[in-house]
């Protein structure tokens, strides 16, 4: 008998879906109660159907949707305390409408469940971005009423013309999404810069900060200052080096370890904290679980969580940590996956564009024949191999865009440069797909041609919900030939993904030789 079901990550069980345990370590309570959570944000949607429901119930979505998210949040009490919330807003904005029943959420006509789940799993992603942008003090009406919209379809009827529909506008709400986080962070810490972040762990206290969140990072940085910590990113934190006010932290030092789901071997002996602000957590083990802290929708059960108050958060149990245990005696030499020690970050839409007319002149004079969009999420299969293979045999005259924490299968390899143009541009996390999109708009506006003409192919890695929500902008934006792996979504019914392959022409990966071959002749 199924204990649970969730089928929204890349790792699902046998690739269709956990009906006893989650494969992330996610337990069948906890499950059962963020599908009782995703019900009860569907009710509260169609209590706010007739009216606007108020920045509480606009925040209880998006705290809701985000706590969802895949390795965000395993603690069932803090999802109980949330369907309490969401429950009590319901209450308030009371309209008549009746509740959705949670045995519905996964229940259906197969292809209807698929596309009504891709719209759910899109939300989620989508709520992650909307939190960072939110708490850095930006808001769209489009897109919060879009949530509520998107809450509101799920418990409603369509035909599959029209959810595939919901999808394409959803795609579009979340390219607009993405376009405020870009707005909350670059006028908040400046334009990321070209940046090299070296990977030795310097003698002395220190703490590891892993996740998304700037504004968690820029509040550890103003607490550590002077105090003899220094801090070191981890996993998609990387790219905040390359902002101007945050890079100004001389104890912003270095980044630490690889990608997230390397976690439990490279925190298993560290001398340090690890304070985590998003996904990708992993179920700590005993060997360090008293160091590590969450903080935001993050949570675990028995780890210390920092709570924010009066909209600020004291880390001073973390710093009080990171001073206990003193870090190495001696500076520690890591390396990434390949073995480099710098990792260059920064090539967001502002310093690439500055330098388009080169780009331009390297394409027009035929020293880049191609571009690649190497990027996306990382994961523990094997097969991921597959993308640290293709960056290394992309020919020499081809230049890799990369985002997201896959880069971590390959960022640390130096393919040298054409022209001065390094043939890796790290364009900074998942969200930072935004300034991808920009880069090729641009690109495409100067070569007079669409986007889908341009020497450009995507190879994307998808894991959790975030990934999906950026795939439904490509699609949207009519971005054609996507390769995808390192395997197809277990909530893509074959109907479905035979309608997105006739579409928009989405690939699965084969092998680096294979598909160089075909995307390059
Ligand atoms: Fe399984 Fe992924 Fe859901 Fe975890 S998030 S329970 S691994 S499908």
């Amino acid at each position: 008998m199924s204990e649970m079901f969730c089928f929204q990550c890349e790792q699902t069980a046998g690739g269709k879906g956990c009906t006893q345990m989650g494969a992330c370590g996610k337990k069948p309570e906890v499950a059962n109660k963020q599908d009782e959570l995703t019900a009860e944000l569907i009710s509260l949607a169609r209590a706010a159907s007739d009216k606007a429901a108020g920045k509480v119930a606009d925040t209880l979505i998006l705290q809701g949707l985000f706590a969802t998210v895949t390795n965000v949040n395993f603690d069932a009490g803090r999802i109980e305390e949330l369907i309490r919330l969401v429950k009590a807003e319901k209450v308030r904005l009371a309209n008549g409408a009746a509740d959705f029943a949670v045995e519905d959420l996964w229940e259906g006509n197969q292809d209807i469940v698929s596309l009504r789940s891709t719209l759910l799993l899109g939300l989620r992603g989508m709520a992650a971005y909307a939190w960072h942008a939110h708490i850095l003090g930006k808001e769209s009406e489009e897109v919060t009423n879009w949530f509520y919209k998107g809450l509101r379809a799920l418990g409603e009827e369509h035909t599959a013309e029209e959810w595939l529909n919901l999808l394409m506008e959803f795609g579009m709400v979340n390219l607009k999404c993405m376009a405020l986080l870009d707005e909350a962070n670059t006028s908040t810490y400046g334009h990321p810069v070209p940046t090299s972040v070296p990977t030795l762990i310097e003698k002395g206290p220190f703490i590891v900060i892993t996740g998304h969140d700037l504004h968690d990072l820029k509040q550890l940085l103003e607490q550590t200052q002077g105090k003899g910590v220094a801090v070191y990113t981890h996993g998609e934190m990387l790219p905040a080096h390359a902002y101007p006010e945050l890079k100004k932290y001389s104890h912003l030092k270095g980044n630490f370890g690889t990608a997230w789901q390397n976690q439990q071997k490279e925190f298993d002996t560290i001398p340090a904290p690890i304070l985590f602000t998003t996904n990708c957590l992993m179920p700590p083990k005993a060997s360090y679980s008293d160091r590590v802290f969450t903080t935001d929708v993050v949570g675990y059960p028995g780890l210390a969580h920092i709570a924010e108050q009066n909209g600020k958060k004291d880390f001073t149990l973390v710093i009080e940590k990171a001073l206990e245990l003193g870090g190495w005696k001696e500076d520690n030499q890591l390396t990434g996956i390949n073995g480099g020690t710098q990792l260059i970050t920064g090539f967001g839409r502002n310093a690439v564009l500055g330098v388009a007319d080169k780009v331009i002149a390297a394409v027009k004079g035929g020293a880049i024949k191609h571009f690649f969009l190497v990027g996306g999420c990382d994961g523990a299969k094997p097969g991921r191999n597959y993308y640290t293979e293709f960056v290394q045999q992309a020919p020499k005259d081809t230049v890799v865009l990369t985002l997201a924490c896959g880069k971590f299968r390959f960022n640390d390899l130096n393919l040298g440069d054409i022209g001065g143009i390094p043939r890796i541009l790290d364009m900074g996390q998942c969200n930072d797909a935004y300034s991808a999109i920009q880069v090729a708009v641009a690109l495409a506006n100067a070569f007079e041609c669409d986007v889908n003409s341009l020497p450009l192919t995507l190879v994307l890695s998808w894991y959790e919900q975030k990934a999906v929500c950026i795939l439904l902008t490509l699609l949207a934006l009519g971005i054609k030939n996507i390769y995808i792996g390192p395997s197809l979504p277990a909530f893509l019914s074959s109907n479905v993904l035979g309608i997105l392959v006739e579409k928009f022409g989405l690939k699965p990966i084969s092998t680096p030789a294979e598909d160089l071959k075909a995307i390059l002749g």
